[in-house]
């Protein structure tokens, strides 16, 4: 009962915030955009500054801050990128990325690697999401896919998962299941929470 009236508030808020989203997305030039990835590099560097060997980053779906910058940047620089692949137990798997990989449509809708893509462990994951709050807390589509995966890699080893968002996406506070996970930071274009 009290879980089915969470849900319902989470449900309510991610629409409320997608809408936010779309609309604050549709006002940025594509010079906003890349500079606010650019912003978040930055952060990132301060964040991790030991170079990630294998990192799980994204390919950006609807209005989700775009990764392509800094996905380039850590390629470039010797790391090896991995991007998430939707598994039937709706789970993920992480494969790897370079910029000649094949993508295909996901059950989801997003892009991934087809399976020919090596299977990597990242420890460090970049996370998109549609709301977050200062608690880290994060909101995402409703599938909860890294909520299990988490849930999993927390059990066997330290993972560092870095959620990524536009400063507008924050909201005073997330209703939370038992099944959430706490993110570790999330990095906006203005801050480090
Ligand atoms: P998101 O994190 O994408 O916003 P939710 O947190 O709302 O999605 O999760 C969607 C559904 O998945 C919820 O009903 C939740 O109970 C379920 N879920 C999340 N994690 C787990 C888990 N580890 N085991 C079983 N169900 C889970
Ligand atoms: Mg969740």
């Amino acid at each position: 009962m009290v879980t089915t009236k969470i849900i319902e508030k989470k449900d309510f808020l991610r629409q409320q915030m997608l809408l936010k989203r779309r609309a604050y997305v549709k006002g940025l030039s594509a010079e906003d955009k890349f500079n606010c990835s650019l912003n978040i590099y930055g952060y990132l560097l301060s964040f991790l500054p030991n170079p990630p060997k294998i990192i799980a980053c994204y390919i950006p779906f609807w209005d989700e801050l775009d990764s392509q910058p800094f996905m380039k940047r850590y390629f470039d620089s010797g790391c090896k990128i991995a991007l998430p692949v939707i598994t039937e137990n709706h789970t993920l798997i992480f494969r790897q990325w370079t910029p000649e990989s094949p993508l295909i449509k996901s059950s989801f809708g997003n892009l991934e690697p087809d399976a020919t893509a090596s299977e990597l462990e990242p420890d460090i994951f970049l996370i998109p999401l549609v709301a977050f709050d200062a608690r880290r807390h994060r909101l995402g589509y409703g599938k909860g896919y890294y909520d299990r995966t988490l849930k999993l890699l927390r059990t066997t080893k330290n993972v560092t998962a870095i959620g990524l968002a536009y400063d507008m996406q924050r909201v005073d506070s997330i209703p939370v299941e038992p099944t959430d996970q706490r993110l570790d930071g999330i990095i906006t274009e203005k801050l480090i929470y």
